[in-house]
């Protein structure tokens, strides 16, 4: 079977039973404060495990792209070492929601796997989980008896709490769960030790595929276990692995999913798959990163140097690396595998096509950028390396130093190590294990939050009423305490409430709680899993009051002025500049808008006020608003809305249409478009290889940037005093700045010639040596003689420059001629330094130039005496 058919098969077995089969939710995740990119199947479906969300389905199936480079869940360290784990992968799985549980999740494993695909029975083995006393918790007798009935007995094994207690965070959702391994080596082999042994030991290959989770409880704050109301089934299974089971492999990257790449590069590199472990282990860094990185920018996480677009960064950069050190790649190359990815990959995940130009044109820049960094690095290396040598007593390279080179210039410790083995150094391993905890609890910390278990107050659910009110009547369902960066501060859920949660570029709305006279601030609102939580400082005092729910009106206008104008100009953009034209970002504040778009070239100034002077034109056509709720995909697809990747299943969604602006929207917005009253772009500026970022304001605040533009040209002309002609009056200013300039710096020549002819005359001698003393000169005119004198003073000679601007600021420069450096070692650079102590001040240069500053004018004759002594030459 290919990779596809399995692929299929597996979605046509669960539809068989029942499931609905969806599409793979994005990569990069959206709506989860503690997530940055999915790390499981069951990810997008945490808000109806948590409750916020209705069951429209209780069964349902998938294949969902994972990336497990971060937090809880991260392999990148083993990937390319190991041949079973990847950075993205996919995961099989099957859910119920309430629905069924133990015996028919598990039935349907077993018969999957050895009904369907046929995989021999004698090469399984099961995990269940056996029970942690100090918890309370039981072995999962349930499960046992299950497999029981399926699977000879000695292929059950007993797992511990680690590998067989499954829990969603801290809190919330858990349960036991029961593993499916597979033994893939030869009949030799197996006859020789039991996979039995194997399992859950890290052999490459007795590998786990499938996991089967069972939620049956809730673990609360305090640690303790509740059970769950709806409980659920969430299953997940490599899909490269389970692909390398059925093709008879015994690597993930022989499979076909990989060897269409692997066999890419080896034409590439021209280095042969197989022929060594280093170029191996490269070749798969490289096979799986590319498929990360092109599947992240193409849901719209591009690599950048904070949160999860760094950790794409890192990732890009670690394939560049290998690819550096072990295949000879010295220029960008990863960009050229994206066409043989597409192909491999493009028909199930059409965002690939789609985005094929931007994903290019990012990585390839990612990849030039990052050669420069690498060259620095490696100079840098070189250079303390210099260093080390020098010194001659230590031969250890600090665990700093090899941290700012793997931090800043992304070499990890093995590459560094292998650099300066090659010198006869090492590396301080232990220090550079103290520094990067030291980052890691660094980061931790300020990520740390800590959340109460919620306190409920009253029953219900939570409703939206913020598209059509600013106020109404609520009742507090729960809240709880947040402790985040040592800050306090509370979550709360309304009955229903009309502040809208930030989402899609629209920031949170501000206002209060009331009750009768008292009024309660609320600073932020927010989206978590579906759930919306209300940021308070401060809890009302009495919390089963009768409320009302009021938002900051102006604030909220104002943002919604911006959103339909950040539509307006994102259609606008479209038509002008042309359909490659896709926001890839936005800020909708109340006093700024914020547009990131793909587009591959600076907008000119001409153009950008075009495009403003149509934004304003549909401004002053007032169009009105038409909205469409509920609507599916295919019918907003139908009215002109841009086809958007990355919506959830079965997800209604909501148009909003001003004129031939279309667009799914689920924020809040003004009633016709005169209410902008004025748009203007205040910036244009590139983000990232091949996006732009526009900045605009509209209405009042429009209308103050204007005022601010007038003000600031009013005052210039103040300062040509009001001259009618202010253009002819600038220029005249700055012809006559370059007419004096020149006449400065002729003047400035003669002067020097003048002072060179004086020296010249002066013979002074010792020791066979030409002494030129000159005070009272600026270091520049100083460097200037000295350097004269070289080119026209033919027997050895010194030369000492000095000056003061005031008592406490001067210079001194020194210089001596080559052929005195060469013969007596002398060095103007130390010298210089050693004498600078009576100025106050310190210098340095080559060794037959330097020059120092100082604070002590005094110190200048003492300085030049000393000088003249230690060269003997006083
Ligand atoms: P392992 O111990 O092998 O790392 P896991 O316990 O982390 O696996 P789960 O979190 O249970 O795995 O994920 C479910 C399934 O997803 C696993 O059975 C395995 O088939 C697959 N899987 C997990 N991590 C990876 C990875 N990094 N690359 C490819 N497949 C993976
Ligand atoms: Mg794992």
């Amino acid at each position: 079977m290919t990779s596809k058919e399995i692929r299929e098969s597996f979605k046509v077995f669960f539809e068989n039973k029942g499931h609905k089969v969806v599409p793979s939710a994005p990569m990069v995740t959206k709506d989860d404060p503690t997530l940055m990119f999915t790390n499981a199947g069951m990810n997008q479906f945490k808000d109806i495990i948590l409750g916020h969300a209705e069951i429209k389905y209780p069964r349902v199936t998938d294949s969902q792209k994972c990336l497990r480079v971060s937090g809880k869940h991260n392999d990148l360290e083993e990937v390319g070492h190991d041949t079973y784990h990847h950075t993205m992968f996919e995961m099989l799985g099957n859910w119920s929601f309430g629905d069924y549980f133990k015996k028919e999740a598990i039935a349907w494993a077993w018969e999957y796997l050895t009904e369907v695909l046929k995989i021999d029975k004698d090469r399984l083995y099961v995990t269940i989980f056996e029970g942690a006393e100090a918890e309370g918790l039981e072995r999962d007798n349930e499960a046992f008896d299950i497999w029981k009935s399926l699977i000879a007995e000695e292929r059950i094994l007993n797992g511990n709490k680690k590998d067989n207690f499954w829990e969603m965070g801290d809190q919330g959702p858990c349960g036991p769960c029961s593993e499916i391994h597979i033994d893939l080596r030869s009949d030799d082999e197996r006859n020789t030790i039991s996979g039995a042994e194997l399992v859950n030991k890290d052999h490459p290959q007795v590998i786990e595929i499938w996991n089967l989770v069972f939620m049956q409880y809730n673990r609360k704050a305090d640690g303790s276990l509740d059970t769950l109301p709806n409980k659920v089934i969430d299953t997940g299974m490599g899909f490269e692995r389970l692909c390398m089971a059925i093709q008879g492999k015994t690597s993930n990257y022989d499979t076909d999913v990989f060897t269409p790449i692997i066999q890419s590069i080896a034409t590439l590199t021209g280095v042969e798959y197989g022929s060594s472990k280093d170029t191996d282990i490269a070749m798969r860094v490289i096979a799986d990163h590319i498929r990360t990185i092109a599947f992240s920018i193409a849901d719209g996480q591009l690599p950048s140097n904070a949160k999860a677009g760094y950790v794409i960064r890192r990732i890009l950069r670690r394939a560049v690396r290998y690819g550096y050190t072990f295949l000879g790649r010295k220029e960008a190359f990863m960009y050229t595998l994206l066409p043989i990815l597409i192909e491999v990959m493009g028909e199930a995940y059409p965002e690939l096509e789609h985005n094929r130009e931007l994903i290019k044109r990012v990585i390839k820049e990612e990849e030039d950028s990052f050669l420069r960094t690498l060259e620095v690095g490696i100079r840098m290396l070189e250079g303390k390396i210099e260093e080390l040598k020098a010194e001659g007593k230590e031969t250890k390279l600090s665990g700093q130093d090899a941290f700012v080179l793997y931090d800043t210039y992304g070499f990890p410790l093995d590459l560094t190590a292998l650099i300066l083995h090659e010198q006869g150094l090492s590396v301080d391993e232990a220090g550079f294990d103290k520094a990067m905890q030291e980052q890691k609890s660094r980061a931790r910390n300020a990520a740390a939050i800590d959340a109460s278990d919620w306190q409920i107050v009253s029953e219900g659910e939570s409703s939206f009423l913020g598209y059509k009110l600013d106020s109404c009547p609520t009742k507090i369902l729960r809240y709880r305490k947040i402790v985040q960066k040592k800050k306090e501060f509370y979550q709360i859920v309304l009955s229903q409430t009309p502040f809208y949660a930030e989402m899609g570029g629209q920031v949170g709305d501000t206002g209060y709680l009331l009750d009768g006279e008292k009024k309660y601030e609320i600073f932020d609102t927010k989206s978590e899993n579906k759930l919306c939580v209300h940021l308070m400082k401060k809890l009302p005092e009495n919390l089963q009051a009768n409320f009302t729910a009021q938002i900051d009106v102006v604030k909220r206008r104002k943002a919604e002025a911006n959103h339909t104008a950040t539509h307006l100009l994102h259609k606008v953009l479209r038509d002008y500049l042309g359909s490659h034209v896709e926001q890839k970002g936005s800020l909708v504040a109340p006093d700024l808008l914020r547009f990131d778009f793909s587009h591959f070239s600076k907008v000119e100034a001409e153009d950008l006020r075009k495009i403003e002077q149509i934004v304003n034109q549909r401004i002053r056509e007032n169009v009105s608003l038409e909205l469409f709720e509920d609507v599916t995909i295919n019918e907003a697809k139908e009215m002109g809305a841009m086809a958007l990747f990355g919506e959830k299943y079965g997800d209604e969604v909501r148009v909003v249409k001003y004129g031939n602006s279309v667009e799914l929207c689920g924020g809040t917005h003004i009633k016709s478009t005169g209410a902008i009253g004025y748009f203007r772009i205040i910036s244009e500026s590139s983000v990232a290889a091949g996006i732009r970022r526009v900045e605009a304001v509209t209405g009042e605040t429009a209308e103050k940037y204007a005022y601010e533009q007038e003000d600031l040209l009013n005052e210039v002309k103040q300062s040509f005093n009001n001259s009618p002609q202010l253009m002819t009056a600038i220029k005249k200013l700055i012809d006559e700045h370059t007419a004096l300039n020149k006449q400065m710096e002729a003047i400035q020549k003669e002067r020097i010639a003048r002072l060179k002819a004086e020296l010249l005359e002066e013979q002074r001698e010792q020791n066979g040596v030409r002494i030129f003393i000159q005070n009272d000169v600026t270091p520049a005119i100083a460097k200037d003689i000295a350097f004269q004198l070289l080119g026209e003073v033919k027997e050895p000679f010194v030369f000492i420059g000095s000056g003061a601007d005031s008592p406490d600021k001067c210079s001194l420069s020194l210089m001596i001629s080559k052929d005195l450096v060469e013969q007596n070692s002398w060095n103007a650079s130390t010298l210089l330094r050693s004498v600078a102590k009576h100025i106050q001040g310190g210098g340095g240069g080559q060794a037959h130039f330097a020059t120092a500053g100082g604070r002590n004018a005094e110190g200048l004759k003492p300085a030049t005496e000393q000088i003249l002594s230690e060269l003997n030459l006083s």
